[in-house]
């Protein structure tokens, strides 16, 4: 079956993406059946995305209810579940205002977009560059590719749109140097995710923080991968007690239902008026619905909570693999977001993962990403470390012989 699906999709389907020949048919929890029935244990959730696992009943509820009344009237008029999920994160993050889209590189769109309109609203004009992180990812539109720190994402779209400075993430002193009088903001994500699950060194965030602040310029958290309790707090910005102007988010939103966020603080938010940014389906009922049930859930069901202490046993987990094995270099990430970096390409591993059962991710060729539900259990993190450990030793032993 898998097969005659992957056949039809080659002939109509654009081919922008490199696929696993796998049809993924059903999902509950962390478990996904493709369409042989073949069963998978799923450490990639949609690359972050469920974080409450897949065909969560109460999310599939809140939908029903929502889909019944209202679908869309557009952002000519109010509607009440987009009023009560920026309630909530209103309430939870340092932000006063939220901007809804439908994805990431929206998010961080209208992040670009209102950095620069504030300083133009003051009359600097001329304030218009934003520094941003080598190996970074901001997205696939424009701005968002042109923010992105990774030459392949980039090359082939030229010329990108102007205006985006890179300084070595960590690197304090070039940032310090990149900031210039035409500097309107600093965009970052606190831990790096398609760069290779790299976390902020403590005090970099502080500092960068302080710089902003001494310069007058808008501080933009990318947390679109991080956020929604992937770190083992809401927003990983939490763990460093460092708060942004903005911050985006998108991915674990709508726990797979497509939802972007901008939020900011009162006084940047005022640069945007009626006419100066706007989505179609932003915010719709529907999906803010889901998302105010996704959140609802986080909160009752202790997710975050779970989140740390599964995310500190799996990374103790991981690195008793990297005891046994020498081409683990090392194991790096908090909450369930986990990477492990090898001296050799990844690729290899998740296809031999996928065929014992469990799927997982590599990003930057060389660093196996750890992103499942949060909800995952022990005993599954259990099955994944036997399933690393046996290939692991596997390919040792054709080596040696
Ligand atoms: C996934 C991701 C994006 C892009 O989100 P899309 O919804 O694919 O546009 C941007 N930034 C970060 C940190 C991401 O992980």
């Amino acid at each position: 079956m898998n097969e005659q699906y992957i056949d039809r999709a080659n002939q109509v389907i654009a081919n922008t993406y490199k696929r696993f020949p796998l049809v993924i048919k059903r999902g509950r929890g962390c478990t996904l059946w493709d369409a042989d029935n073949n069963e998978y244990t799923d450490f990639v959730a949609g690359i972050a995305v469920c974080n409450l696992g897949h065909a969560s009943p109460e999310i599939s509820r809140a939908l029903r209810l929502q889909a019944d009344k209202l679908y869309h009237v557009s952002n000519l008029y109010y509607t009440v579940p987009q009023i009560d999920l920026a309630e909530w994160l209103v309430a939870r993050s340092f932000a006063d205002r939220v901007f809804f889209c439908n994805s990431g590189s929206e998010a961080n769109e209208a992040a670009l977009k209102l950095a620069r309109k504030t300083f133009f609203d003051k009359g600097e004009d001329q304030r218009w560059r934003v520094v941003a992180m080598d190996q970074s990812f901001h997205g696939r539109t424009f701005a968002a590719l042109s923010a992105t720190g990774q030459k392949k994402v980039r090359e082939g779209f030229e010329p990108i749109l102007e205006g985006f400075d890179f300084v070595p993430f960590n690197d304090m002193e070039k940032l310090e140097a990149a900031v210039t009088d035409k500097t309107c903001a600093v965009l970052m994500e606190p831990v790096q995710g398609e760069g290779g699950v790299r976390c902020a060194d403590s005090g970099f965030l502080e500092e960068v923080r302080r710089l902003c602040d001494e310069k007058g310029i808008i501080l933009i958290f990318d947390e679109i991968q991080t956020g929604i309790g992937r770190t083992g707090k809401l927003f990983a910005y939490e763990h460093f007690h460092v708060k942004p102007d903005v911050m985006t988010l998108a991915k674990a939103l709508g726990n797979g239902l497509p939802i972007g966020a901008m939020l900011c603080t009162e006084a940047v938010s005022k640069a945007f008026t009626p006419g100066s940014h706007a989505s179609t389906f932003g915010g719709t009922p529907v999906i803010t619905a889901a998302a105010r049930e996704v959140l609802k859930l986080i909160e009752e069901e202790n997710i975050l909570g779970h989140c740390r202490e599964v995310g500190e046993y799996f990374k103790s987990q991981l690195l008793w693999l990297k005891d046994r094995y020498q081409e683990i270099e090392e194991v790096r990430g908090i909450g369930v977001m986990l990477g492990m970096k090898l001296s050799e390409k990844g690729a290899p591993i998740v296809e031999a993962c996928m065929k014992k059962g469990f799927l997982i991710n590599c990003t930057q060729e060389n660093v196996l990403r750890f992103v499942p539900p949060l909800i995952i259990t022990r005993e599954e993190v259990d099955g994944l470390i036997q399933c690393l450990d046996e290939i692991f030793a596997e390919r040792g032993e054709s080596r040696t012989c």
